[in-house]
């Protein structure tokens, strides 16, 4: 019996668009164009497992992992753009497959997490951590090489090159980060620890969804960034760097 093709109601589709931002995510073609003024669509919906195999292709994705056992499932549908979506069905490869399952793979994990942004607060403090840090041009007091715990705490899902980002933005900016948390405490007393709770709530959060360190390390900075009105990346990334030597990430 072959399984009929479904219908996406527009919502459904706008989920899915939504969810590769608008970009064919094997070409980064755009999936509309703009025609005598009005905007057209230039996507079609892919089945990442196929939806009737062929006896040829059940055999070449017997081993292979699925995102959902339901083929019709959002999890296992993903926009491209028409070229790209031909070219993955004909021939079908395990490579392809495995490359789309993967991209899928993590959409879905980044939606679920962006998902929960709304239910974890973070105290407007951290702004001004943020706005010192990117003005920021003196010479700053180094944290001493001995001191620092991202070794111990990273394991094999953190790639090296991010490592050494994060050993570098320890070393320089947490000592100064912290004298900003020194002057903020006294003004308003427990401020850094409501704000350290919070980045360690958002921590096992992440962690419900992925164990990869890079992953968690990348969600915490769209988070911060998201919540700050995306004032500096930059600086989001120094700031999760902080809270990994303080603990609150990775602990
Ligand atoms: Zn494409």
């Amino acid at each position: 019996m072959s399984n009929s093709r479904k219908t996406y109601s527009a919502n459904e589709q706008l989920l899915l668009y939504t969810q590769v931002e608008g970009i064919c995510p094997i070409c980064t073609k755009p999936l509309y164009y703009e025609k005598n003024g009005q905007i057209h669509k230039k996507y079609e919906i892919a089945h990442i497992y196929p939806l009737n195999p062929t006896p040829k292709e059940v055999e070449l994705l017997k081993n292979e992992k699925r995102l959902s056992i339901d083929v019709n499932s959002l999890d296992n549908v993903i926009p491209l753009c028409p070229d790209c979506h031909e070219k993955f069905d004909k021939p079908r490869t395990i490579e392809e497959y495995r490359m789309l399952y993967k991209i899928k793979e993590s959409l879905i994990q980044k939606s679920k997490i962006m998902n929960t942004y709304s239910y974890f607060n973070i105290e407007d403090e951290i702004r001004v951590v943020l706005q010192k840090l990117n003005l920021e041009s003196g010479e700053l007091a180094k944290l001493e090489y001995t001191a620092l715990k991202v070794e111990q705490k990273s394991d094999n899902t953190l790639p090296l090159l991010l490592k050494k980002q994060i050993i570098n933005d320890v070393t320089e900016y947490f000592k100064f980060i912290q004298s900003i948390f020194v002057e903020i405490d006294k003004e308003c007393p427990e401020k850094f620890n409501t704000l350290a709770m919070q980045i360690k709530g958002f921590y096992y959060k992440c962690r419900q969804t992925t164990q990869s360190q890079e992953d968690i390390y990348h969600s915490i900075v769209a988070w911060i960034h998201n919540k700050t009105g995306k004032y500096s990346l930059r600086a989001c990334e120094i700031i999760v760097s902080f809270f990994i030597q303080d603990c609150e990430v990775f602990s």
